[in-house]
């Protein structure tokens, strides 16, 4: 099916819509929007959508970069907000769609997005940066419903997200996002570019499903990983004592018990997660 074109430009500035429908940012919904249609533009683009594909986009807000979604490939947009006047102003969006934007008002924390859309799909979203994490730790646990996301996150996450061993940034976080995605920094915005500008600097990250992940249980990767760096600068052997016989899980897993939770790559944490399994069994 070829998409319909759509023109960004063709609606009234996103300053105009913010001021016909009285929507001041509120900070509790981390609302920094984008409103420069150059910048929106450059992450659609930067999310590679195919024709045929499904995008779900949390936060549209104002929407900057729903219109930026729409001049995209994608079959349909369906769009998550919490915010119900953003639902109202979106209304002129939808209509110049023609049948390729959704607006679906709920909390995403609540929302399964591939129960809302067909494969193929991706999630797109400039994200509200106070429920960030919890919302991509849900979606990575199925990655695999997903072609890709594409997700401005503030520069501190992102860092954490794309953190290799060794260094300050490596920890929970890498490992469980390094085990299911594959993690690319796209480009970094300064608090300027949103309004308002949020008092950070801000980072898009693109994530694909990993082809093979190493097998691991999801909740054990998590107890390993919450005990291992809960003391980061322990020695293993001693950090992992709530975990049971730490010393013969680390050497089952091929570790040494002089490392330290930063030194260990994905895989070893994998290894060790397998290894509390076998032990529990
Ligand atoms: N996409 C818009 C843009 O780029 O200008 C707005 C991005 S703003 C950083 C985050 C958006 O997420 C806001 O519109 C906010 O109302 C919405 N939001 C916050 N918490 C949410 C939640 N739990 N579920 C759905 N939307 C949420």
């Amino acid at each position: 099916m070829t998409a319909a074109p759509f023109d960004p430009h063709s609606l009234p500035p996103l300053r105009d819509v913010i001021a016909r429908f009285g929507l001041g940012a509120r900070k509790a919904l981390g609302q920094n929007f984008l409103l420069d249609l150059n910048l929106t533009g450059r992450i659609a683009r930067s999310a590679g959508l195919a024709e045929g594909m499904s995008v779900v986009e949390v936060g549209p807000g104002p929407g900057g970069l729903t219109r930026a979604l729409l001049a995209s490939p994608a079959r349909e947009v369906v769009a998550i907000e919490r915010d119900s006047r953003f639902v109202e102003a979106l209304q002129d969006v939808v209509q110049a769609a023609d049948g390729r934007l959704r607006i679906v008002e709920a909390d995403a924390l609540e929302v399964d997005p591939a129960a809302l859309t067909e494969a193929p799909r991706a999630i797109v979203a400039n994200l509200p940066y106070n429920v960030a994490t919890p919302l991509l730790i849900g979606w990575l646990k199925r990655i695999e419903d997903y072609v890709s996301l594409t997700l401005m996150f503030q520069k501190e996450v992102a860092d954490r997200l794309v953190a290799q061993p060794g260094s300050k940034a490596y920890g929970r976080l890498s490992v469980i996002t390094q085990w299911r995605a594959e993690t690319r920094v796209l480009f970094n915005l300064p608090p300027r570019a949103f309004t308002p500008p949020p008092k950070v600097d801000s980072t898009v990250v693109h994530l694909t499903p990993r082809a093979a992940p190493e097998p691991a249980d999801w909740a054990d990767l998590e107890a390993v990983t919450a005990a291992a760096f809960g003391q980061r600068r322990k020695m293993l052997r001693q950090s992992l004592k709530p975990l049971g016989n730490a010393e013969a899980l680390l050497t089952e897993a091929g570790i040494a018990p002089t490392a330290r939770a930063e030194e260990v790559p994905v895989a070893g944490f994998a290894a060790l997660a397998r290894a509390v399994r076998a032990a529990r069994a």
